[in-house]
């Protein structure tokens, strides 16, 4: 029998699939601007992609490169447009809008000089995984691999620490809280350089922990890949 998780993965691949046939009935509207479009896949028209916001250089220099990170790129400022859109990744399964996101972001940051890296996306705990049923940033990572070429590994880091929302939290609260959250799966791994990629990036207490581990285990490079980030 397949997993909880797979099988939701594979129900939501049927669901992609229904609403592109529905689409050639009724043409579908866009969730974010109320017009009709031709599209077989996205709830989005192109116009409402295509304005997503790259993240201001004046708002990139703002954000602390967190304490193990050697470098940490942002694609899109996190605004109304950006939630609008990811809303619909987030609660109606759309699963569709993570890898095209990574898509995004594959075209918009510099990654030439990461070749060799590999791809790790920040890990959800499994009861919080299985609850939602996909990860966001596992999403994202995909879209973003297959768009640059680079390798994927979503099981070298695992997430030990059920942490609940962290939105209500000082930094220094964050911090504690992310404490030992993650861990490694094969201390004999050979991976020297990765691409730790995550959705929203905030105070940066999530990536900080998750590559504070990775580096413990011989990681040397760790360059942190965000979505979008917030104006403040
Ligand atoms: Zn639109």
């Amino acid at each position: 029998m397949l997993k909880l998780s797979g099988n939701r993965e594979l129900g939501n691949k049927f669901a992609d699939l229904a609403r592109g046939m529905q689409n050639l009935v009724f043409p579908p509207i866009c969730i974010v601007c109320d017009n009709k479009f031709s599209s077989e896949k996205l709830p989005i028209c192109s116009s409402c992609l295509s304005g997503l916001a790259p993240l201001p250089k004046a708002i990139r220099s703002k954000k602390d490169v967190p304490e193990s990170l050697d470098d940490l790129k942002i694609a899109f400022l996190f605004n109304e447009h950006y939630r609008a859109i990811v809303h619909y990744l987030k609660y109606r399964e759309y699963q569709s809008i993570g890898h095209l996101i990574g898509r995004k972001i594959a075209g918009i940051l510099t990654l030439s000089d990461l070749v060799n890296s590999v791809v790790i996306p920040i890990p959800l705990h499994p009861i919080k995984y299985r609850t939602r049923g996909y990860n966001q940033a596992r999403l994202i990572s995909k879209g973003l691999t297959d768009q640059a070429g680079l390798k994927i590994n979503k099981h070298i880091l695992k997430r030990v620490k059920n942490t609940q929302s962290q939105t209500t939290l000082s930094k220094q609260e964050r911090r504690k809280n992310m404490r030992n959250a993650f861990q490694i799966t094969d201390d004999q791994h050979d991976i020297k350089k990765v691409i730790l990629v995550d959705d929203v990036f905030t105070t940066g207490s999530t990536m900080d922990s998750a590559a504070r581990t990775l580096k413990k285990s011989g990681v040397k490079t760790v360059i942190g890949v965000a979505s979008a980030a917030p104006a403040s």
